[in-house]
């Protein structure tokens, strides 16, 4: 498969987040999120930005177990990353039970299922969400949209390409669980974030997902963050037993890329629509988010330098196309 060819995961490159995304510059959080700014990146670059574009693999955020906090890290880590310059595009894979857009605070004037239907177009769809980031939201409650058949995939992927057009890196946050759409959307990316938390149900799941993903004909590269942990040493000891379980038995281990604490603002501000890493920049949490965005920087692939232009959705497709023999 044309899969995006692992880089040095390290180097010049690579960029920090570093600056202050904790400063309002004066003006109101609304202002500040951009929340009602046309989107003004959606122009062809020119030649000089062309030159020096360095683009990263996309990163599918994932779980076995449902409610481990992948919307919540997804719409952070998306920020953080639309804070750092880069051109990021947030897609809610969660096609049937999509929130990411009230975390946000955005209210979607049309719905992903009209694209289905045609007529639609991926800029009708796409809204600007905090920090400039690229918002494809998603239907609540759509039960078609939950159950879509790969042919239906691959029309919803070749209508989303578009949105790819400028974007430096792509993030998924997707519905828990081994559907095969979902699965389908993981096998596309260039690495797949799973998310557990410190419950033995939640990591018995994302041990079994890990498990599905070594088993794939291509080897997608894991990541794994621990959030809602009491503690450092609790997130370690999760993260250390879920890694040697890996390594014994499935021969390959997922990269541990950090943890996040227990923290109940994060259902305040959700419910605020403005993601914590904006609202409490100085929390440990943020903190927390700002070092799992820097480490998924550093491990995931980039996209070589001869095959910028190449995309997601394209690599989705191939993946539809090609199918994923069970293998027990
Ligand atoms: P998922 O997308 O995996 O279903 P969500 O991101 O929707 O999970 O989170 C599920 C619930 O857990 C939400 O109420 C969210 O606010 C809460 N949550 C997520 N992360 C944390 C955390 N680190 N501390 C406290 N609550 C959290
Ligand atoms: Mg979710």
């Amino acid at each position: 498969m044309n899969r995006p060819a692992t880089g040095s995961p390290q180097g010049a490159s690579r960029r920090s987040l570093g600056r202050g995304f904790s400063e309002l510059g004066g003006r109101s959080l609304r202002q500040y999120l951009g929340q009602s700014d046309p989107i003004d990146s959606w122009h062809p670059e020119g030649d000089q930005a062309a030159a020096t574009r360095r683009r990263y693999g996309a990163i599918a955020i994932a779980s076995g177990k449902g409610g481990t906090g992948k919307t919540t890290v997804a719409a952070n880590l998306a920020t953080l990353l639309g804070g750092s310059d880069l051109r990021v595009l947030l897609i809610d894979a969660d096609f049937g039970l999509a929130n990411l857009h009230f975390l946000l605070g955005l209210q979607p004037k049309t719905s992903l299922a009209r694209l289905l239907l045609g007529g639609l177009g991926a800029r009708e769809v796409a809204m600007e969400g905090p920090k400039g980031v690229r918002v494809i939201p998603g239907c609540s409650g759509v039960e078609r949209m939950a159950n879509l058949d790969d042919g239906q995939m691959h029309t919803l992927a070749r209508a989303l390409a578009e949105a790819e057009e400028g974007t430096d890196i792509v993030l998924l946050d997707t519905a828990a669980g081994l559907a095969r759409q979902n699965l389908a959307l993981l096998r596309a990316s260039a690495m797949v974030l799973v998310v557990t938390t410190p419950d033995i149900p939640a990591m018995t799941d994302a041990y079994g997902l890990i498990k599905l993903l070594s088993r794939s004909s291509t080897s997608i590269p894991v990541g794994l963050l621990v959030n809602r942990a009491r503690n450092r040493t609790e997130a370690e000891e999760v993260a250390l037993r879920l890694t040697s379980l890996s390594e014994k038995f499935l021969g390959r281990k997922p990269e541990p890329l950090g943890w996040v604490p227990e923290d109940s603002s994060f259902s305040r501000r959700a419910a605020e629509g403005k993601p914590l890493v904006l609202a409490d920049p100085q929390s440990a949490a943020a903190g927390a988010l700002k070092s799992v965005a820097d480490k998924l920087l550093s491990s995931v692939p980039m996209i070589p330098q001869a095959r910028l232009e190449e995309r997601y959705f394209d690599h989705l497709c191939e993946v539809l196309a090609r199918g994923e023999p069970e293998r027990v």
